[in-house]
């Protein structure tokens, strides 16, 4: 792997490498954007370069120069000790932070702490006491912070004099998906990178080469709904999600014609089952949490359903990510009609922001499907 295979973050890429190219490499970075788009990715491949001991210029593609902006990219050779080091991850001056490295603390009492944020005892064990050490390696020493919005604002303050003043050759990228979950005074000591969605027909290209026998409908599928994110596409296949949906599909088929196929039990029952994937997945978060997610996950799912609704009313039977239940979609669409399925899109996004303000999951449903149904009978519902 090189710097060059991250596919399709020109904009990303030409900004660290013109930054290279002029030799005024920030040394905090800001990478933002979905996550699954490349972020660590190019972190690392970043770390490597910096790392590596015979770094050289590779000649790029038409298309790669196109994107990028310029004729050559500085990269790791990918052949010496150090770059082997990077990518088996052993190499000792590069450090990923994390919110679970509590669990490798010195201190017994932070060790048995849940990794939910990024505390300051992590952050100034991890990475500040080590920021101020020479390099073992005797080139650069690479920090890269993943879910950077969950270092809690005590430990941002403490982190402030490091992304100032860095200690020689140190390196820093923090990645997270909204800028605006940074404190102000983290974001204006960082150089902010934008990362964009990845073009659908690259998901499904990359998810047909990584799980192979996945039928082309699912591949499809996976990729409209992750919306541009390779790694939503894989974790969305890992938690059977299309099945999920093939079961909500036939509910909201025929809602609210028949009244009983849908209620924010049977929805509830659902996100436990999810929930508990989602648990997991990441032991520290508790059953409320994970049911939360689920639930988000669910409301992700309907907004995709009734957003086909207006595709396929509006005649953009191509851009519908339920092709594979064609028939069903073109006949629900008909039923509900192009102004009230773009409502019921709004009414569930109300319901994602009320969902991220801790509200009942149980009332949040409740009211979500009694609106739907009014939908359903043409009524215009009002979103706040
Ligand atoms: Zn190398």
């Amino acid at each position: 792997m090189s710097l060059v295979e991250v596919q399709h973050q020109g904009h990303a890429q030409g900004m660290i490498q013109r930054a290279m190219a002029a030799g005024r490499l920030p040394h905090a970075y800001l990478f933002h954007g979905p996550d699954g788009v490349g972020k660590e990715m190019l972190a690392r491949r970043l770390a490597q370069r910096l790392l590596c001991s015979q770094p050289g210029e590779i000649e790029v593609t038409a298309s790669e120069r196109e994107a990028v902006g310029l004729d050559h990219l500085s990269d790791g050779c990918g052949r010496c000790e150090d770059c082997r080091a990077v990518q088996a991850d052993t190499h000792p001056d590069l450090h990923l932070i994390h919110r679970h490295l509590n669990r490798d603390h010195p201190d017994p009492v932070i060790r048995k702490r849940k990794g939910l944020d990024i505390s300051i005892e992590v952050v100034r064990y991890f990475l500040i006491d080590k920021a101020g050490l020479t390099s073992l390696r005797g080139r650069a020493k690479v920090f890269v912070v993943r879910e950077a919005d969950r270092i809690t604002p005590p430990a941002q303050n403490a982190l402030l004099k490091t992304l100032e003043e860095p200690p020689p050759d140190t390196y820093l990228v923090l990645l997270v998906e909204l800028l605006d979950r940074m404190l102000p005074t983290t974001v204006s000591r960082c150089q902010a990178v934008r990362f964009d969605p990845l073009p659908v027909q690259f998901v499904m290209d990359r998810l047909g080469q990584l799980v192979p026998g996945l039928p082309k409908s699912q591949v499809r599928w996976h990729a409209g709904v992750s919306a541009g994110s390779l790694g939503a596409a894989l974790e969305q296949i890992e938690e059977g999600l299309f099945e999920l949906n093939e079961r909500l599909i036939q509910d909201l088929a025929w809602f609210p014609a028949k009244d009983d196929a849908l209620t924010s039990q049977g929805l509830l029952d659902e996100a436990k089952a999810l929930g508990a994937l989602y648990r997991k997945r990441d032991p520290d978060i508790s059953d409320t949490e994970a049911v939360r997610r689920a639930v988000k996950t669910i409301l992700k799912l309907f907004a995709c359903w009734y957003a086909d609704m207006v595709r396929a009313a509006g005649g953009r039977k191509e851009d519908v990510i339920n092709a594979s239940s064609g028939s069903v979609v073109a006949k629900a669409a008909a039923q509900i009609g192009a102004e009230p399925a773009a409502n019921a899109v709004q009414r569930i996004a109300q319901a994602e922001r009320q969902l991220a303000q801790n509200v009942n999951t149980q009332l949040l449903l409740d009211a979500l499907l009694i609106d739907l149904a009014r939908l359903g009978h043409k009524e215009t519902v009002h979103v706040s």
